[in-house]
């Protein structure tokens, strides 16, 4: 229910109340597209975070980890491209004075049309019930058929116009769809104009001395500059991987959207290393892995869906999204990316230094070909977050709010509570969490009613809720609720732990991929 439309407000809301996210600097009013993490949120990250890089270096015999510095050196994104190609076509409303970016104004009057084909299969759906074929549906439908071919020519229209750079186009078609300023509902508009996307500051402390720096707007590039070192020490040979995670920094036009769209973000990013030549398959090859890393977390195969770029970056020969149903509709959390040669040539190329791998199969040496895979772990944290959230109606009339997290995802995996705060039950619970928390995040919490204080784990998402009751003195059992089902069974304090671990642990979903 979260993931409709209208409740993305309540989202950000109970991220803010709950210690997920907060606005950064928020007693100075905060800074736009920029935000912190709390207590429970930092948890959240770090578990997604964690499950991204155990299944990448942890699973893979050939993929091993780095973090490279934030900084790097100028040319760095000369060769890479971003200094000359790293650009978004901006446009402003010349009665709002508002900014956009050219490209996602006609997106967005695309997925309008989008959603109305979605309105038309639902009737359709519901009138016709079980002989429903959605497929044929879409191939017959006169006006369904008119809307898919309208919002093709759109789409190819404007990728065309931005492969030529051809921003007069871009203008012209944004003026014939008649689309307005969100803001002000004016049509009227300036022309679009290129804007670089990365931050700039400055190295060293004189003048004249200072060197003009960029922080990094992908951490792509840490990977491709340290690929011949890693190769040599770890003596990988091709076809093998480099995983990082890490800050990203990008001077987004329209930075709206929540943590969807930041200025600063994470990103998890693999370069694959693979022989030339090889890369469809290397490509279909992550496309399956990296989808079935999402699906494995079970928030729903129908919160997918995969994009294929009619427009490739300019170091692509091949590329998609895995799109996630956000509250706003479906938009881009991960990108797979065939990026051929283009990095590492281009970094030969400028810095004089050979990168190059002998494979001792061929007796060759050659550049390697690169697929990527990039999903930005703030945006994970918003398609996870956005999915859990969950109002119940219970049969007392109440409303319960839970956040129904993968279990393994979530920042704390159970609460320990005694009934009441005497007859020696708080010793028995300290006694528990000091044994548990060796292994599992766990918390305590004895103030006000024991329904209150589910509630209060139910609203962070913990799966696990154990009681301390005056049974527990006769029997050593305590009560274990299930977060989603509500339901409550007693079990004897010695086997809580391997119960909890088996459902909260990372490796009950690592070893579904
Ligand atoms: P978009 O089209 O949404 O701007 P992109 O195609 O520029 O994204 P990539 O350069 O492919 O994105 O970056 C890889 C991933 O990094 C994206 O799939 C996304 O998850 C994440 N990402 C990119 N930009 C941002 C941002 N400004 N804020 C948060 N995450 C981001």
């Amino acid at each position: 229910m979260a993931t409709e439309n209208g409740n993305f407000k309540k989202i950000i809301s109970h991220a803010k109340e709950y210690g997920f996210v907060f606005p950064s600097s928020e007693i100075y009013d905060g800074l736009s597209a920029v935000y912190d993490y709390g207590q429970n949120g930092v948890a959240l990250k770090k578990n997604i975070r964690d499950y991204w890089w155990k299944s990448m270096t942890q699973l893979h015999e050939n993929i091993v980890g780095i973090d490279a510095a934030i900084f790097m050196h100028p040319t760095t994104w000369k060769a890479s491209g971003h200094v000359d190609a790293f650009n978004d076509p901006l446009i402003d409303n010349k009665v709002s004075k508002k900014r956009y970016r050219a490209d996602v104004l006609v997106e967005e009057y695309v997925a309008k049309i989008e959603t109305k084909i979605e309105k038309e299969v639902a009737r359709a759906a519901k009138r016709f019930g079980n002989s429903f074929d959605e497929n044929e549906f879409k191939k017959t439908n006169p006006r369904v058929i008119s809307y898919i071919e309208k919002s093709r020519n759109i789409l190819s229209r404007l990728n065309k116009s931005l492969g030529k750079e051809d921003l007069n186009d871009v203008k012209n078609l944004i003026e014939e769809l008649e689309i307005s300023c969100p803001e002000s509902g004016s049509k009227e508009w300036t022309d679009v104009k290129q804007f670089n996307l990365m931050f700039d500051t400055k190295l060293g402390a004189s003048k004249d001395s200072a060197m003009d720096l960029y922080l990094r707007p992908e951490t792509a590039q840490g990977i491709f500059v340290n690929f011949l070192n890693v190769q040599k020490t770890s003596r990988m040979k091709i076809p093998f991987g480099i995983a990082q995670t890490g800050k990203a920094f990008r001077n987004e036009i329209v930075a709206r959207q929540f943590i969807f769209r930041m200025r600063e973000f994470e990103q998890m990013e693999m370069q694959f290393f693979i022989p030339p030549g090889t890369q469809k398959k290397w490509y279909e090859f992550w496309k399956e892995k990296r989808l079935k890393w999402h699906l494995s977390l079970g928030m729903g195969e129908e919160k997918y869906r995969l994009h294929n770029h009619e427009k490739l970056a300019h170091y692509a020969d091949a590329a998609l999204d895995i799109e996630f149903r956000f509250p706003f509709g479906f938009k881009e959390l991960e990108g797979i990316h065939s990026r051929t040669n283009y990095d590492l040539s281009n970094h030969e190329q400028f810095s004089g230094k050979k990168l190059q791998y002998f494979d001792p199969e061929i007796n060759e040496s050659y550049v390697p070909y690169v697929i990527e895979t990039s999903i930005g772990l703030d945006r994970m944290f918003l398609a996870v977050l956005s999915n859990s959230l969950t109002e119940e109606k219970l049969s007392d009339g109440s409303i319960r709010t839970v956040l129904k997290l993968p279990p393994a995802l979530s920042p704390i995996k159970v609460a320990i509570l005694p009934l009441v705060k005497k007859d020696g039950l708080p010793e028995i619970a300290k006694k528990i969490i000091n044994e548990l928390k060796l292994d599992i995040t766990s918390i305590y919490d004895e103030k006000d009613a024991v329904g209150r204080r589910y509630r209060r784990q139910d609203a962070i998402g913990t799966p696990f809720c154990i009681t301390i009751d005056h049974q527990t003195l006769d029997d050593k059992t305590v009560t274990l609720r299930n977060r989603d089902s509500m339901k409550q069974e007693r079990i004897k304090i010695e086997h809580i732990k391997n119960y909890i671990n088996e459902e909260v642990s990372l490796r009950s979903i690592l070893k579904k991929l």
